[in-house]
């Protein structure tokens, strides 16, 4: 974990949050899925990777991508010197859809504000979005991942400033050698986001760990 006096802290808090999600039932996703797929990694970790949505795998598990995509993940992340426990990995949705099917608006708006509080809590500075959901989920703008892969932009996440970095989903790259080699491009530019980046400061208050419900504003 970095060096952070407040990451113990922000680690409870986002513990205590994935504890009240577990039983959420904001979307028709809550009747077919085996459990919420809340998220892994750091807390306090630089870099957050946000997915689409679990699928069959990620469903059984309680962990986001464990199937072929999240094998690449974890080669890409070697690449550049990382391994999971040093990031955070979570999806726009924290259930699967049926079917494995795209999520669709109201899911995606029904989800929103969990994402955006796990970026909250965590402050990564750099949010890389995998695939087109992510990236507009996060951007707000309607544009597709072919435009946008590899250029990072500076944007409001909930109360933060975060660097944006959309890549390719690994799960498109792994059938398409093209667009590997243009994630694999792309990922490699990561570890100078992260050197130039710094680390968003919150505008609330610092979290207290005792009171985590009362800072999460749950009451
Ligand atoms: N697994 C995940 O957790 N998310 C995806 O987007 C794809 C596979």
């Amino acid at each position: 974990m970095a060096a952070d006096p407040d990451a113990l802290n922000r680690g409870a808090a986002l513990a205590a949050y994935a504890t009240e999600t577990a039983a959420c039932t904001r979307c028709r996703l809550a009747s077919g899925r085996t459990q919420v797929v809340f998220g892994i990694g750091d807390p306090a970790a630089d870099l957050m990777f946000v997915g689409e949505a679990p699928g069959f795998h990620e469903d059984k598990q309680g962990i986001p991508f464990v199937g072929q995509a999240g094998k690449l993940l974890d080669k890409l992340l070697a690449g550049i010197g990382l391994d999971r426990t040093q990031v955070y990995v979570c999806n726009v949705l924290k259930c699967r859809p049926p079917g494995n099917r795209d999520p669709v608006p109201d899911e995606k708006e029904a989800c929103e504000p969990y994402l955006f509080r796990q970026v909250e809590l965590i402050r990564p500075k750099v949010v890389a979005t995998l695939g087109n959901h992510a990236t507009k989920q996060l951007s707000g703008k309607d544009i597709g991942i072919t435009r946008v892969h590899g250029q990072e932009q500076q944007l409001k996440v909930g109360s933060l400033d975060v660097l944006l970095y959309p890549l390719y989903h690994p799960a498109a790259a792994l059938y398409t050698p093209r667009m590997l080699e243009v994630l694999e491009s792309d990922f490699r530019r990561l570890p100078e986001l992260l050197g130039r980046a710094t680390k968003p400061e919150p505008e609330q208050a610092p979290l207290i760990a005792a009171e985590p419900a009362v800072q999460l504003g749950l009451f």
